[in-house]
């Protein structure tokens, strides 16, 4: 798992941008709660802790008008608001192009409101609520950012601890088939709450089961090419211990020391011999 990239630049005036260039009656709406949208705006960008336990809306149920106009800002895009809505997806590194950044198993071809816009429509347009996303993850998801006032999502603008290793694997040998077990344990350096929202992310998302199973596809293959290595050309099992460890950090430098693969090759290297032997 891994950062997005964040290509947000002066979100409000783009916001204000985006409000010239709207038609009436959607703009003469919009101007009026200008100020309105910049302090919540302020709220996201620089509080952003703030908002999980933020009960409503700055805008309240009666003002249907405000939120059917907030929420156009992103349904009926504008000569300013179509270029940055392609952007995000088109500005994100290699891996993140092709991978959705909340199961890195799927292309991303949505934008996921973090923060859905019925229920917050004032951040319809925020450039830092719109994340990458795939089908599936954006239907599971779907408003569902929150449970009780806690954050159930990583947000992937946001949050740091990208660097922290909390997916393990362990390998167990049954009747000489060799299975792998994926399990989340929280790193030192990571507080309750932000492992707390990563076991909720792979709870919902059901992260485990998925790799699991990619895992246990690929084993076989990989085990083959081990014993060949070790057969055909001789190679000792520290030498192959090393080159599953390469292999582990390729994948760990470019998908995130968290993706599946990497752990995979991390707890094949831990147990090259069970894994010739069976
Ligand atoms: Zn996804």
């Amino acid at each position: 798992m891994m950062k997005c990239v964040y290509i947000g630049e002066n979100e409000y005036d783009t916001f204000a941008t985006i409000v010239t260039e709207k038609y009436n009656p959607s703009k003469a709406v919009l101007t009026t709660i200008k100020t309105r949208v910049e302090s919540c705006y302020n709220q996201y960008l620089f509080r952003f802790d703030e908002l999980e336990a933020k009960q409503f809306s700055e805008f309240s149920a009666a003002e249907v008008e405000e939120k059917k106009h907030l929420q156009g800002c992103y349904s009926s895009l504008t000569k300013t608001g179509i270029p940055i809505k392609s952007s995000i997806l088109s500005s994100q590194p290699d891996v993140l192009k092709t991978l959705c950044p909340y199961c890195l198993l799927e292309a991303p071809k949505t934008l996921d409101h973090y923060i859905g816009k019925d229920e917050f429509p004032e951040y319809s347009f925020l450039v830092k609520n719109l994340i990458p996303c795939c089908y599936s993850c954006n239907n599971i998801k779907d408003i569902k950012w929150r449970d009780s006032y806690r954050r159930r999502f990583i947000h992937f603008y946001n949050d740091n601890f990208f660097e922290e290793q909390f997916l393990f694997a362990s390998l167990r040998i049954i009747e000489s088939t060799p299975i792998i077990n994926l399990s989340l344990v929280k790193p030192q350096n990571l507080d309750d709450d932000s492992f707390q929202i990563v076991s909720w992310h792979f709870e919902d998302l059901k992260l485990l089961d998925q790799y699991e199973q990619k895992c246990n596809t690929l084993l076989s293959t990989e085990i083959k090419i081990m014993k060949d290595g070790n057969f055909n050309d001789g190679l000792t099992l520290q030498q192959i211990e090393v080159q599953l460890q390469r292999r582990e950090k390729n994948f760990a430098d470019d998908y995130g020391i968290n993706y599946w693969k990497s752990i995979m090759f991390q707890c094949m290297s831990q147990n090259v011999k069970d894994l010739l032997t069976c």
